[in-house]
């Protein structure tokens, strides 16, 4: 009876010499040409096809205010805005150093694929991640945040050009029925 080997399964055979993988070359991080344009469905959308992603909300992560950030974001026609939630919203923005860069960089990763056009920046008061960063915050709460998101919107308007960014205040309210947060209001 004849027996039939194939390579792949004889033990005996011996490896072909020379066998070596070519392994792409690392290109420097800074050296790789950075996407400007959107780069292809799913990853980038024109926004001529879905108009409402062409707007990103910059907000705090706190879950009490996410009717409030829904309820503007449908009134403001942005329903499906992209939508980058960090502790304190406008907070990391106004830090120095690494932690402004890496929340410029998110923003970017967001404005480049998505092709944005306008930033909703929104604050809001009685803000854990304001409190924990200033150590407590003061009754003059509103005036600080309103002027961060002021610095926030030249500085994001100064990187992003073409950018229009419209700025909020989710208030904060308590009386003898009890508490919670009213509708955002503009900050000009
Ligand atoms: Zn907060």
């Amino acid at each position: 009876m004849a027996v039939f080997k194939t390579a792949a399964f004889d033990l005996s055979a011996t490896p072909p010499a020379e066998v070596s993988v070519q392994r792409p070359r690392a290109v420097p991080e800074t050296a790789r040409p950075r996407p400007r344009r959107p780069l292809g469905w799913p990853l980038a959308v024109p926004s001529e096809i879905l108009p409402g992603m062409n707007a990103l909300l910059i907000s705090c992560s706190d879950g009490r205010i996410v009717g409030r950030l829904d309820a503007l974001l449908a009134e403001m026609g942005h329903a499906d805005a992209n939508r980058l939630l960090v502790p304190g919203g406008p907070l990391p923005f106004t830090r120095p150093g690494s932690e402004r860069r890496v929340a410029l960089s998110y923003v970017r990763e967001i404005v480049d694929v998505h092709d944005v056009r306008r930033i909703v920046l929104v604050a809001h008061q009685e803000c854990t991640g304001y409190a924990r960063a200033l150590g407590g915050l003061g009754f003059d709460q509103r005036e600080l945040l309103e002027r961060d998101l002021r610095k926030v919107k030249t500085l994001l308007e100064t990187e992003f050009s073409g950018v229009d960014v419209r700025c909020f205040v989710i208030p904060w309210h308590e009386d003898g029925e009890g508490a919670a947060y009213g509708p955002a209001t503009p900050v000009e």
